[in-house]
C-alpha cells in the first residue's frame, strides 16, 4: 500500500476469485463456468470487421441488444441495464441503495460484504437455518436494503417465486435485489415481478449459463426508476461500460437462446448424476438447483479432499471460513470431466481408509 491511498481504503477486505491456475492443465471446476463453449452463432459473430470497428467507441446504450433482451424476458428496453459483467450491477446496488444499510443471508456471495465495506454500508446478515436453506422471514421487512442469491451461493439452494415475492413485498421502501446468475439451472426467476414491484432489482450474467464469463457481461431487469438510478452511476463512472465486441456477442447468443437452455438441460441432467454417485459414497449435499454441487463427506477433511484433488489435477473450490471449511464447492463440468472426479474422489477415499 502506498502513502496516498484514501485511508478509508486502507483497511478494505478485498473479494478472492476463484484460481485460475497456468502452471498445468486441470479439470476445472472451481469457479462455475459452462464446460461448453458458446453458440456457434456467437463465435460467426466475432468477425475481421467487428474488431477493425473497435477504432470506434461502443454504443453507450446498448441499444441493440437491451431490445433482444427485453424481448426475450418480456419487458421494455426501457427496463433492461447492461455491465461490464454483473459484479458491476451489484457494485452500483451497494452504492446507489445502500443509505439505509443492508441485509443479506449470512452464508451467501461473498462479494456482497465487500461492496458494502467499499461503500461505507452498514449491514446485518441473517443466518442459513440448519438445512442450510435461506430464512425467508428473517430477510423480510428489513427496512433496508436486501441483497440475495437466488439460487444462493454456495449452497446451490433455491427459493420459490412466491418466497421471493414475500421478501419483495415486504420490503416496499427499500430495494430488493435478486441475483440470479444460476437461475438458468432449475430455479424460478422473479424477472414477471418487475412490472408489478418498483423496488425490485433482478441481476442476471452471461458467466454461467451463457458460457461467455471472459466476456464479461452481465444486466439488470427492474421498473424504469430503479434503472434510472444505475444510469446516474454508469453515466458518472465509465459510459462505454461494455465493450463492442460483447455487446455484438451477447446479440447472438440472445439469438441462440434455445443453445444456451440445451445446454443448461444437459448440465442439470449431469448434477442429478453426479449428485446421486456422491450421495452413495456417504456425502451429503443440498438439492443444488444451480451449476455446482455443495459437498462434504463424513470423516473426509475438506481441506484435504480440495489438496488431494488438486494434486490429481483436479480442481474444485475451498472456502477457509471455518463454518463451510468442511465443504467443498464442485462445479458441474461435461459427464466425463465429473466421473473423472468421482474416480479421483474414490481413490482418494480408498488412500483414507473410507471405502
Ligand atoms: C458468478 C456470480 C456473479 C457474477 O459474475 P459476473 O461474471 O461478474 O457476471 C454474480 N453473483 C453470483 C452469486 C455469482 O456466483
Amino acid at each position: 500500500m502506498s502513502q496516498f491511498l484514501h485511508t478509508k481504503y486502507a483497511s478494505l477486505e478485498t473479494y478472492t476469485p476463484g484460481e485460475q491456475p497456468r502452471d498445468k492443465k486441470y479439470i476445472k471446476l472451481n469457479t462455475n463456468e459452462s464446460p461448453y463453449p458458446p453458440s456457434p452463432q456467437v463465435v460467426d459473430a466475432l468477425t475481421r470487421q467487428e474488431v477493425e470497428d473497435l477504432r470506434l467507441y461502443s454504443d453507450p446504450e446498448g441499444t441493440a441488444l437491451r431490445e433482444k433482451l427485453a424481448a426475450l424476458y418480456g419487458c421494455g428496453p426501457e427496463n433492461v441495464f447492461l455491465s461490464n459483467g454483473s459484479d458491476d450491477i451489484l457494485n452500483f446496488a451497494f452504492m446507489a441503495f445502500g443509505q439505509d444499510g443492508a441485509v443479506f443471508p449470512g452464508l451467501t456471495y461473498s462479494f456482497y460484504p465487500v461492496f458494502a465495506a467499499l461503500h461505507g454500508v452498514l449491514y446485518d446478515t441473517v443466518p442459513l437455518r440448519e438445512d442450510l436453506s435461506i430464512d425467508v422471514d428473517g430477510l423480510c421487512g428489513t427496512g433496508r436494503l436486501t441483497v440475495l442469491a437466488n439460487p444462493n451461493a454456495p449452497t446451490g439452494l433455491a427459493l420459490s417465486l412466491e418466497e421471493v415475492e414475500r421478501i419483495v413485498a415486504s420490503n416496499p421502501d427499500h430495494v430488493v435485489v435478486v441475483d440470479e446468475a444460476y437461475v438458468d439451472f432449475g430455479a424460478q426467476s422473479a424477472v414477471p415481478l418487475i412490472q408489478k414491484y418498483e423496488n425490485l432489482l433482478v441481476v442476471m450474467t452471461y458467466s454461467k449459463s451463457r458460457s461467455m464469463a471472459g466476456a464479461r457481461l452481465g444486466f439488470a431487469l427492474a421498473s424504469r426508476p430503479i434503472i434510472e438510478d444505475l444510469e446516474k452511476l454508469k453515466y458518472s463512472t465509465n459510459p462505454y461500460n461494455v465493450n463492442r465486441l460483447t455487446l455484438k456477442l451477447g446479440e447472438a447468443a440472445v439469438d441462440s437462446d434455445a443453445y444456451f437452455r440445451e445446454n443448461a438441460r444437459k448440465i442439470m441432467a449431469t448434477r442429478e448424476k453426479t449428485a446421486q454417485a456422491l450421495r452413495a459414497l456417504g456425502f451429503t449435499l443440498p438439492d443444488s438447483k444451480s451449476n455446482f454441487l455443495f459437498v462434504k463427506r463424513e470423516g473426509l477433511d475438506g481441506g484435504l479432499l480440495y489438496q488431494k484433488l488438486k494434486d490429481r489435477g483436479v480442481l474444485i473450490r475451498h472456502f477457509s471460513d471455518p463454518r463451510i471449511a468442511q465443504y467443498n464447492r464442485v462445479t458441474v463440468g461435461t459427464d466425463e470431466e465429473m466421473e473423472a472426479f468421482l474416480t479421483q474422489v474414490k481413490a482418494i477415499m480408498k488412500e483414507e481408509g473410507l471405502l
